[in-house]
């Protein structure tokens, strides 16, 4: 039986095949559609991530929206560069030509994204799969129904469906959609379900980038500005409920400012969210119950040091710094993606690095330090998607850097110019001038070897 999926995807191809989507002012054109509806409908995005999971207006404009809208920008901005086949120099030896590398759209790219910033991880793929000229079928998060229902609502008033389009749904609908054989897919969500991804696309022989997650450490030397790093620091890990792929998992802190970096993220979660912070608004609740039973199983271990509460009927749990945690706890076993962070001390940053490279390698580290000579070693040693120095996430607000993980965290990265490459195959191109046509590389090679040998001396 061909499924419906079959179908769309046959269209889409067909799409593809007229060549439009290779003019440059098409995809521009495709942009600013996208960009004018997005702004149109910026307030019922706002509400459709509400409805899902209680995120305020600020955090959904500033981590979602703005994301977005960044990247249609830089891309409208830069494309016309971007196309331009770009001039590689041409070994002597192979007098007289030129080469060079000419960007080209897979075909059909298949996005299949995570419910945790529903938005941004959907919309920021689909811009770069349309920048770089790729006809695109997008699969959202089921765990998000409100903003995956908006965003094939936006889809379809920007673009024919045969151009783009998205298919809503679950396990289910993703797994019929990898029977079929896309050009391209693009992946944001768990290890687990990446290594389910990359062997179906590895059926088709499709290439992919996967988008994961993991176990992301924090790490608080001595030197450290306490004030500042506890405020950073969670103000990146309690965005979002800890629901995002790049808070900081874990914390470790030096043994001689443990204590006044635990009072001071008192003080700081205190400021961001009041008393009870189940009554701020600036606060959101776990995506459903399923995580909820997850992450409160981790309450009962090790000593809270502030926070702990939780209410399973609105899916709030308290923001919490439990301490005294090892590696051997259940909170330590698995990404935590929730609102609770594990304080573990040190005193040797050498034995950091080793217990860090004992695990699978993450998708971000973050280091509070003053010491020049150890913010280096930190980058040098230790392998992670990416991070930063004396705060948290920032890394992937940046579209001039490129956003992916390593080993167990990803494969390929995204954003900026970086979204363009990923979604582009670079052809190359080797042009032989017709103006001489020396006759080295031919037979019969007679005394040849000898003047090649020389050229390699
Ligand atoms: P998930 O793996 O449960 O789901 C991701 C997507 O895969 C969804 O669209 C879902 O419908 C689909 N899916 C789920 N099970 C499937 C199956 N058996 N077969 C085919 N498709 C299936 O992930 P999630 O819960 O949505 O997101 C949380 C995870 O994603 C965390 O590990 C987090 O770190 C990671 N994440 C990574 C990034 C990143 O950019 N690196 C961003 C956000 C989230």
């Amino acid at each position: 039986m061909v499924s419906d999926y079959h179908k769309i995807l046959e269209q889409t191809r067909e799409f593809f095949l007229t060549g439009k989507t290779k003019d440059v002012e098409f995809r521009i054109n495709s942009l600013k559609k996208l960009r004018q509806t997005i702004t149109k409908r910026n307030q019922e995005i706002m509400g459709a991530l509400e409805k899902d999971f209680g995120k305020c207006e600020f955090e959904t404009f500033a981590t979602e929206i703005m994301s977005s809208l960044d990247e249609i920008n830089m891309a409208i901005r830069n494309l016309h560069s971007w196309v331009k086949p770009r001039k590689v120099r041409t070994p002597l030896i192979h007098f007289k030509a030129s080469s060079r590398i000419y960007y080209e759209p897979f075909g059909t790219v298949l996005v299949i994204s995570a419910w945790n910033y529903p938005f941004q991880l959907t919309m920021n793929p689909l811009i770069g799969a349309l920048a770089a000229g790729n006809c695109c079928i997008v699969k959202p998060s089921e765990m998000s129904p409100n903003t995956s229902k908006l965003m094939a609502e936006i889809v379809a008033e920007c673009f024919p469906e045969d151009y783009c389009t998205v298919v809503e749904g679950g396990v289910e609908e993703t797994t019929l959609l990898l029977k079929e054989k896309f050009d391209f897919i693009h992946y944001t969500g768990s290890t687990r379900v990446g290594k389910i991804i990359a062997r179906a696309a590895a059926e088709h022989l499709t290439p992919v980038a996967l988008e994961m997650g993991g176990k992301s450490p924090c790490i608080v030397d001595k030197t450290a500005d306490i004030e500042i790093s506890a405020r950073r620091i969670a103000w990146g890990k309690f965005m979002n409920a800890g629901q995002t792929c790049v808070a900081p998992d874990y914390l470790i802190v030096h043994r001689d400012v443990k204590d006044a970096l635990l009072k001071a993220f008192k003080e700081r979660i205190h400021n961001f969210y009041g008393d009870e912070p189940e009554q701020s608004s600036d606060y959101c609740r776990i995506i459903n119950q399923k995580h909820f039973d997850r992450l409160s199983s981790f309450l009962d271990q090790g000593t809270i040091i502030t926070g702990g509460k939780a209410n399973r009927e609105n899916l709030y749990i308290e923001p919490t710094i439990i301490d005294d945690i090892t590696w051997n706890d259940p909170v330590m076993q698995e990404e935590i993606f929730g609102p609770i962070l594990p304080v573990m001390e040190y005193q040797d940053l050498t034995a950091v690095i080793d217990m860090i490279h004992s695990h699978e390698k993450p998708l971000a580290l973050y280091f509070f330090s003053k010491n020049k000579k150890d913010q280096k070693k930190i980058i040098h040693d230790v392998s992670f998607g990416g991070g930063c120095i004396n705060t948290t996430i920032l890394h992937t607000g940046n579209p001039y850097l490129p956003f992916g993980g390593v080993g167990n965290s990803g494969i390929g990265n995204y954003h900026g110019k970086w979204s363009f490459e990923t979604f582009s195959h670079p052809k190359s191109i080797f042009d032989k001038s017709l103006m001489v046509d020396p006759k080295l590389p031919y037979p019969p090679y007679g005394h040849k070897l000898k003047f090649l040998k020389m050229m390699y001396r």
